[in-house]
């Protein structure tokens, strides 16, 4: 049996466990510390933004950028609807109301004409959107940026995917009130488990930080006025972000190259993701479309068989149970998108004959 092809496994650069080494010198194995710091430090050097804060994961950040936004019960919070669980169940964190919107073929990401119609149209005005960069392709954040601020709502991009992705030489995370990065295990950089949120407003990230660790006042004993979280990522983890960052710029490239080696077998046979003009995406999975639900489900068995690593495309959020009854403008898109499309192994410690070796599975069925 060959070896198995996962969709994106971790990859460590090396450096990973010197600077754990260091953690445990300095006896600071603890959610604070110099790696906490550095990480941080390293993010702002990247995107350009010049505040960060790192905490436990994703989810989490998001959810402290709608608490720090003032999202609250009762309030709708607009939100792709094309995107993995982690983006929304934050929302419900606040118990607020999630409002979908779908996706257009060009980006397959939040279509700004319906995000446009619905603002005009609607009764209630929505607190906040979370866009989300699915797959490492960057929405068309500056459209949707701008239509955000004309009818004055926040924008937090879920940039879970796409650390690395680029819009007109900006990096996705940077155009919104907020971003958000994730480092969970098989994102394109990953410290186990973790999560940035990023902005231009440091007031914001400072009031962030304070609700990420348990919303403390500042003085000697414990006091408090609110109530906060335990959100702030340990020291441990954030050695092995700053290693992570070290190679970011190499993964993005290897991720792409990946994307051109499939593109060159299959182009004749699938339709690959689009690229957004102007954009880069970080190609986080090559992602494909087929002719039809049954052609996924027949690839997917192959693949499996031959030990591959594939996966359906997420599954919208309008269609799931969890959200039966919830306020969705829907145009098919996704729904199509979900039916023919599937997730292919992009790991960045593939090389070209593993390539090849799921390109020949596919093209044999
Ligand atoms: C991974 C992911 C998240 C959540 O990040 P975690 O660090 O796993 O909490 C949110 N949104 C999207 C689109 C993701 O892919």
């Amino acid at each position: 049996m060959h070896k198995r092809l996962f969709l994106s496994p971790p990859h460590m650069s090396g450096n990973e466990q010197k600077y754990i080494n260091e953690v445990f010198q300095s006896n600071y194995i603890a959610p604070l510390g110099a790696f906490v710091q550095k990480f941080e430090e390293s993010i702002c050097q990247y995107t350009l933004s010049p505040n960060a804060l790192v905490v436990t994961s994703g989810t989490a950040a998001i959810h402290l950028a709608l608490r720090v936004l003032g999202v609250k019960e009762g309030d709708d919070v607009l939100a792709s609807t094309f995107t993995f669980i982690g983006s929304i169940a934050p929302i419900l964190y606040q118990n607020a109301n999630p409002v979908f919107i779908d996706s257009d073929y060009e980006s397959w990401n939040l279509d700004p004409k319906l995000l446009n119609k619905y603002l005009l149209e609607c009764e209630k005005k929505p607190k906040a959107l979370i866009v989300t960069h699915l797959y490492g392709q960057v929405a068309k954040i500056k459209i949707i940026a701008d239509i955000c601020k004309f009818h004055g709502v926040y924008l937090i991009e879920d940039a879970a995917e796409s650390l690395g992705a680029s819009y007109h030489e900006k990096q996705s995370g940077t155009y919104g009130d907020f971003g958000v990065y994730s480092f969970n295990g098989n994102k394109i950089l990953t410290t186990s488990g973790g999560g940035m949120l990023v902005s231009a407003n440091k007031e914001w990230i400072d009031k962030a930080k304070f609700y990420s660790t348990q919303a403390k006042e500042d003085c000697l004993h414990y006091e408090h006025t609110e109530y906060g979280y335990n959100y702030r990522m340990s020291n441990v983890l954030a050695a092995i972000g700053v290693a992570q960052m070290e190679v970011l710029q190499k993964r993005v490239d290897k991720k792409r190259e990946i994307f051109e080696w499939y593109k060159e077998e299959l182009n004749d046979l699938l339709e690959f993701m689009p690229e957004l003009e102007g954009s880069r995406g970080n190609r986080w999975l090559t992602t494909v479309l087929l002719k039809s639900e049954k052609e996924v489900s027949t690839l997917i068995d192959a693949l499996s068989k031959e030990n591959c690593e594939c996966r359906p495309l997420w599954k919208p959020m309008h269609r799931q149970k969890l959200f039966e009854g919830a306020k969705a403008i829907l145009n098919g898109v996704s729904e199509d998108l979900f039916k023919r499309g599937l997730c292919l192994p992009s790991g960045t410690l593939m090389n070209r004959d593993d390539v090849k070796r799921v390109c020949e599975i596919i093209k044999s069925v």
